[in-house]
């Protein structure tokens, strides 16, 4: 009986290192075990055959003269590639685990490192173990977004004819699982079932002057959906604020006078803002932050991690919440530095008495991994996706809310 496996379930190999013998070198012990193999020394054929090729493994080296490995994964990225992707490099292990990490934040989800010189087990290892499937496909949003054109005319359009709708995506407590609140999240929907994503209009409507009315806009329906979904409960609500929108004076007033309307106590809404446009302006982000702290709302500080604040300033402004930055989070379970980096956040934000949240929380061991770290409450897919208003509040339903 034959050993060999079907033609279309045969692995096939495909490499990229611009020393020959290294190449030649991975792809015999490839070929041992049962894959094709192509080799390549330059990245223009390489990326011709991964269309071509579809290969199901991939081995890259992270430094070449042509293209470095960072930019070539960008691109097999944007070709929304599949394979199980070896890093291959002599760069030492902090260089490889960032490029892991940088891999992982451009959505590229079977990556693993190999520092070189590597011995023959650890390659057939890593050959051994089958691609995982995609575990968080693309959703339709995402990919009905990158194709749909951004414009300042259009937005203002669609804030005219009230296209832009805000996705709810809960908050657990790490330890009890219990629902603690929801994070709103801005879609935009031209017309059904193109959604386009918040990372792609939020940037033009900074830049054309529209931001404040798109938040005035998303923020008056964030608090008119948890008033009608949750009028007497203790469910909170987290909503975005632009760097922009911290010029507004008037903001806190505002939506001071709409809770009042709308009787939400303000200490159940949070405002998240990030690390880098908190810091922007320190004073001036200060007096308007504080206005907003004494009209009883809760104030975040989002992906935190990722910006470069000093600690004095991160003391100074008046936050209740830290939020660990998702691209730390979601390579926590296998990589020391990043590991390392989420327990120092945790610990900082328990030291100044803060709240702190962990988002993108992917997977049970993560789940796990930062409860017993003392993280307070978890975010992420593998609690549940964004969803639409009705969606967040049958979930709540269901998790006894
Ligand atoms: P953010 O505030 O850091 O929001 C979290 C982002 O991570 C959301 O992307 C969410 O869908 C995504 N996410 C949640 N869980 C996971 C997970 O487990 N894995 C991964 N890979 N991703 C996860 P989204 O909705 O595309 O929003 C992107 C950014 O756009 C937000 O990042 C925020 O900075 C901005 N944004 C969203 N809504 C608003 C808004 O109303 N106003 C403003 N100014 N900015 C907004
Ligand atoms: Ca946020
Ligand atoms: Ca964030």
């Amino acid at each position: 009986m034959s050993t060999m496996l079907p033609e279309e379930t045969k692995r096939r190999l495909l490499i990229l290192d611009d020393d020959l013998a290294v190449g030649q070198t991975i792809g015999f012990v490839a070929e041992e075990l049962g894959f094709e193999v192509k080799s390549f020394t330059l990245p223009e054929p390489f990326f011709r055959a991964v269309d071509a090729w579809q290969p199901t493994h991939i081995a890259i080296d992270l430094v070449m003269p042509e293209m470095d490995g960072v930019e070539a994964m960008r691109v097999l990225a944007e070709r929304n590639c599949a394979a199980k992707i070896i890093i291959t490099s002599g760069v030492g292990s902090r260089v490889l685990d960032s490029a892991r990490r940088t891999a992982a934040a451009l959505g590229l989800r079977d990556v693993c490192v190999m520092p070189k010189p590597f011995s023959m087990t650890e390659l057939r290892q890593l050959l051994s173990t089958e691609p995982v499937p995609r575990a968080i496909p693309p959703t339709k949003e995402d990919r009905a977004s990158s194709a749909f054109e951004v414009t300042s005319v259009g937005l203002l359009d669609a804030l005219e004819q009230r296209q832009f709708l805000l996705a709810y995506q809960p908050k657990v407590d790490c330890v009890t699982g219990a629902l603690a609140g929801f994070e709103a999240l801005a879609r935009w929907v031209p017309s059904p079932p193109t959604v386009v994503m918040p990372d792609r209009f939020v940037p033009v409507a900074e830049s054309s002057g529209l931001i404040d009315a798109l938040t005035e806009q998303l923020f008056e329906q964030g608090l008119r959906w948890l008033s009608e979904s949750f009028p007497s409960s203790s469910i909170s609500l987290s909503l975005n604020i632009s760097a922009k929108g911290l010029a507004d004076v008037h903001l806190g007033e505002r939506l001071s006078e709409l809770c009042h309307v709308l009787t939400i106590d303000p200490a159940r809404v949070t405002f998240e803002l990030t690390e880098s446009s908190a810091m922007d302006d320190p004073v001036k982000s200060l007096a308007l932050l504080t206005r907003l702290r004494m009209k009883g709302f809760q104030l975040s500080i989002d992906d935190f991690g990722t910006g470069f604040s000093s600690m004095v300033q991160l003391v100074r402004l008046p936050f209740s919440e830290i939020k660990v930055d998702k691209s730390f989070v979601m390579t926590a379970m296998g990589s020391h530095e990043a590991l390392t980096v989420v327990k120092s956040i945790i610990d900082l934000g328990k030291g100044l008495g803060l709240r702190v949240v962990a988002e993108g929380v992917e997977d049970a061991k993560t789940l796990d991994l930062i409860a017993s770290l003392g993280c307070d409450f978890a975010q992420g897919y593998f609690i549940a996706r964004p969803m639409s208003g009705e969606a967040a509040t049958a979930w709540a339903a269901n998790h006894g809310i």
